[in-house]
């Protein structure tokens, strides 16, 4: 069922060895210096370390660039099934995806520009992206409304002659504080009385340097602002730009969300897989390399049934995810949204649990920035809440498996 194509298996060895070689020795030292270059939440000053760009440039020089991309010339052109296995192995670190030209939010963003931009937005805003000069941010989530339901959107893109002016007030916004962010892609609500409620949204390109977007500042994960990446409140006021920055015309935010989001989830949750496996390896050497009450950690009290414990758990969950990569690619988004749903419930409680027991084996240092625990930790909590809630994504499911038993909105055995 999930047989790889010849180039998939290439590029996965490939990838694979570049993560060794190049990128795990330097991983530390790598945020170190990026903690010491960007002490604090003044995303103004934010920097990379130069690291990056040389990691970049070796990694682009190897092919290994842009990989998420279905499309052969501009990408890997592999499947999302196939894709789904680097993604596993760039989510053992924190900066591979980056290296690679993979991270969230670009990649969804990219194919965004990729499905559904104008040729001249192509040119404009994709092919920087592709080509690494420049970062994107998506804005959906809003301060004053619950966003976990998007009809709340409050935010506003309304067209004047040539022109589209928008309002509104953003938090959230991955990626808002890298020094390279210069698009935004921005979800508002475009009322128009002649459609129904699921075309009344759109998607607009705005330039980060726009007249009346304003940077109000960057939030913490846990005191922690991932800088110089973060994630960041922007307010957006009587902001114009052309017309033709609505991405697939007015009303088509909706449509093009449900595209976004459905290979997004694949790449998330494989990454929290391959974190969830980097973490068991952390805990399964500091368990048996320390040694407390005559033996190692390890051996102590439960814990090697915690070892049993996060290899049934990832397993589970790698399995889960492939099997929604390969519906997608088989019958398409559509026909697999309990799989995915049921992935973005799965994969990131399983990552937080996983790394919660690595921590605990650590002891104190599981808590420190030694390792990059701290990190994985803060990608489950969070990927539990960003892209949907988990109970939104259970609504979902449990939706589709009353529909499968003739209850829902479009029979006549309705709960609405
Ligand atoms: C680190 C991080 C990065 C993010 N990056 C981005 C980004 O780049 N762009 C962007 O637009 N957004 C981003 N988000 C925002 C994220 O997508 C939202 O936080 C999420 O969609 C929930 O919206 P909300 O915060 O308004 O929560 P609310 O909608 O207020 O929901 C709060 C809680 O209500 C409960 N709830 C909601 N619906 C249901 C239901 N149907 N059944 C039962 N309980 C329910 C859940 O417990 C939920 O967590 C990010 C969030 C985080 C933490």
């Amino acid at each position: 069922m999930f047989e790889l194509s010849a180039r998939a298996q290439d590029f996965i060895q490939r990838c694979k060895a570049f993560i060794e070689k190049e990128i795990e020795p330097v991983e530390a030292a790598f945020w170190e210096e990026a903690r010491h270059l960007n002490p604090n939440g003044d995303w103004t000053t934010w920097q990379w370390p130069a690291q990056l760009e040389i990691l970049k440039q070796k990694a682009q020089a190897a092919g290994l660039w842009n990989m998420f991309l279905p499309d052969a010339e501009l990408g890997a052109g592999l499947t999302v099934q196939e894709y789904a296995h680097i993604a596993e192995l760039s989510g053992r670190s924190l900066i591979a995806p980056t290296v690679f030209n993979c991270n969230a939010p670009d990649s969804g963003n990219m194919e965004v520009l990729w499905r559904y931009g104008s040729e001249q937005q192509k040119q404009q805003w994709l092919q920087p992206l592709l080509a690494g000069k420049i970062r994107s941010v998506f804005c959906m989530t809003e301060t004053a409304v619950a966003s976990s339901d998007a009809t709340n959107m409050q935010a506003t893109a309304i067209i004047d002659g040539d022109e589209i002016i928008l309002n509104g007030r953003k938090w959230w916004s991955s990626g808002l504080g890298d020094p390279n962010a210069k698009i935004i892609i921005f979800m508002a609500h475009t009322p128009d009385p002649s459609k129904d409620r699921h075309h009344q949204h759109s998607m607009v390109l705005v330039p980060v340097e726009s007249k009346g977007v304003r940077i109000e500042r960057m939030l913490p994960v846990f005191g922690d602002y991932d800088a110089p990446h973060g994630h960041g409140e922007v307010s957006f006021e009587n902001v114009r730009v052309p017309i033709e920055n609505f991405i697939g015309g007015a009303g088509q935010g909706f449509e093009i969300a449900q595209g976004r989001l459905g290979p997004g989830r694949i790449h998330h949750c494989m990454r929290c897989v391959g974190a969830a496996e980097k973490a068991l390896e952390l805990m399964i050497d500091r368990g048996m390399q320390r040694h407390a009450f005559g033996t190692e950690i390890l051996k102590l009290g439960g814990n090697l049934e915690r070892v049993a414990e996060a290899r049934v758990a990832i397993d589970q969950a790698r399995l889960l995810t492939l099997y929604a990569a390969y519906k997608m690619d088989r019958l398409g988004n559509m026909a697999a949204l309990t799989e995915i749903s049921a992935i973005k419930v799965v994969a990131p409680s399983m990552l937080e649990k996983v790394v919660d027991m690595a921590i605990q084996i650590h002891g104190g240092a599981g808590l420190s920035h030694d390792t990059a625990l701290t990190g994985f930790f803060a990608q489950a909590r969070s990927l539990r809440l960003a892209d949907g809630p988990d109970e939104v994504h259970k609504g979902m499911i449990a939706k589709l498996e009353l529909r499968k038993r003739g209850y829902g909105s479009k029979t006549k055995k309705t709960l609405d």
